[in-house]
């Protein structure tokens, strides 16, 4: 069943989550001001699996079930697949301006799906079939999932086992002929707090003697002892005003983080896809960040869209637009977005399949993508800041345009070219601020892994030896003197 926007909604009041948000407990989260924005745009993701002209990238036919599906429910059956997903993030970010959160459950499915299969084959267990029943559910109910990985690590240079406090990493303990009981959490987990269900996985690669550690398992959002702590965000208190202060007050500028703490949460057996197997917490890892990180091309890739409409239009306002320079460093920004976005789309052409037989992106050109990202949406902004002018910093509020007293003077100092009117250039200018905020930077900059992680994996990928045996057979001197003999 594909769920409408209103249904999403509906299913997320009726869950008795318990979230904190600014420091205090909320009765509900999805009319709260800090929280709508992040369930309107994953509603947004509900709404146009609805609109026919989306289909045929907003769904997917299930491999398990022959059945339409949400493609954030799916399994990557092939490169046509994630080059549809791609597809699929670019116009959501179009039509959001921001982070729509569900990507992070996407890629968690798939990863799991294809370590449980790879757990199996090795190991004799039953997780894969265990997890399909769990993945036709979630098809069935269009559940927003979750995916959460990062824990909060503690001591850095320490494994799970040599941390002072055992807990910074999530672990189990306590092992029942039914289940098990986990403790931790997870941190910077994006739609956490509007999401139906957190897909727990390992957020490392893990010793054999680190078996507690190594839990993957699915977790209601309402179960017994999880408890979601809401991030702030650059801008918040201005969520309670409304008005253009906000920036893009419909979906916000970036997904709603939360930590989730698991404060002794029973998982029953059903729900619970590895546990102990640290062999594979590696590879799971990589599987999920390697399609994460191909992503960005697409969902930032929608978000400059609408950063480069903004910052055109603002040349218009202050009648810079004709100026050659102006245009040049347009088409800058342009070069580097549709830079990103090729290389996520080609990442997803040159797919291949994985043992389970789902499609895993070109790992290389993957992490280029998010090594690219953590440049390039820093130097869009840059480039917008640069064409918006300094008034981004400086303009003064909605309400000093609105007294009676003084906004006359603010209008009339701020009217650039007089087609347009001033509240178009506040308006537009105060999206600018709040979509190059340093919340948004700092996602493009740490979401998926951070940019050394990238560079490690590149580094790994990266067939030096053979580049040089390559060199070597291009210009190998016997050959040559053979060729000019
Ligand atoms: Fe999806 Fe992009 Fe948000 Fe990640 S940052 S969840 S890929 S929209
Ligand atoms: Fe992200």
């Amino acid at each position: 069943m594909l769920k409408t926007a209103q249904q999403y909604v509906d299913s997320l009041r009726a869950l008795k989550i318990r979230a904190y948000i600014d420091g205090e407990r909320a009765d509900g989260v999805v009319d709260h001001p800090l929280v709508a924005p992040h369930v309107n745009a994953v509603a947004k993701t509900y709404e146009l699996a609805h609109v026919p002209e989306h289909r045929e990238i907003m769904t997917a036919t299930s491999h398990l079930t022959g059945e339409t599906v949400h493609r954030y429910t799916h399994i990557f059956q092939g490169p046509d697949d994630l080059v549809k997903k791609i597809r699929m993030l670019r116009l959501l970010g179009q039509e959001t301006g921001t982070c729509f959160q569900r990507c992070v459950g996407l890629d968690a499915l798939n990863a799991v799906y294809a370590i449980t299969f790879e757990i199996d084959r090795s190991e004799g267990s039953d997780y894969h079939q265990r997890f399909v029943r769990y993945l036709r559910d979630v098809q069935k109910r269009d559940l927003m999932l979750a995916g959460a990985m990062t824990d909060p690590k503690g001591h850095r240079a320490r494994s799970p086992i040599e941390q002072t406090d055992p807990d910074q990493f999530v672990r189990v303990v306590e092992r029942r002929p039914d289940g098990v009981v986990i403790r931790g959490a997870k941190l910077h987990n994006t739609g956490g707090i509007n999401a139906h269900e957190v897909l727990v996985m390992p957020g490392t690669s893990l010793k054999p003697d680190e078996k507690d550690y190594a839990i993957a398992c699915a977790v209601p959002a309402d179960a017994e002892g999880v408890i979601f702590i809401f991030g702030r965000q650059s801008n918040d208190g201005r969520k309670f005003e409304g008005g253009c202060d906000i920036g893009n007050p419909r979906f916000g500028v970036v997904g709603g983080e939360a930590m989730v703490v698991f404060d002794d949460v029973f998982v029953p057996n059903e729900r619970i896809f590895m546990a102990g197997e640290t062999a594979f917490c590696g590879t799971l890892v990589n599987y999920f960040a390697t399609w994460h990180r191909a992503n960005y091309g697409g969902c930032k890739g929608g978000n400059a869209d609408l950063l480069i409409g903004a910052t055109a239009k603002m040349t218009r306002i202050l009648g810079t637009d004709r100026n050659a320079v102006v245009r040049d460093k347009l088409v800058e920004m342009i070069h580097m977005n549709e830079t990103t976005y090729a290389s996520a789309v080609g990442a997803s052409a040159m797919g291949y399949r994985l043992p389970c037989g789902s499609c895993m992106v070109d790992p290389m050109m993957a992490n280029t993508v998010k090594q690219n990202i953590t440049r390039n949406v820093y130097e869009i902004g840059r480039l917008s800041h640069d064409l918006a002018g300094g008034f981004l910093a400086t303009m003064p509020g909605q309400k000093a345009f609105e007294n009676p007293e003084i906004g006359q003077f603010v209008r009339k100092y701020h009217t650039a070219n007089p087609e347009f009117d001033v509240m178009e250039r506040v308006r537009i200018g105060r999206y600018i601020e709040n979509v190059t905020s340093v919340t948004t930077m700092v996602e493009a900059m740490h979401g998926a892994g951070s940019p050394q992680a990238q560079r490690l994996a590149m580094m790994g990928l990266s067939a030096i030896d053979e580049k040089i045996r390559m060199l070597e057979r291009v210009i190998d001197a016997d050959d040559a003197v053979r060729d000019v003999c």
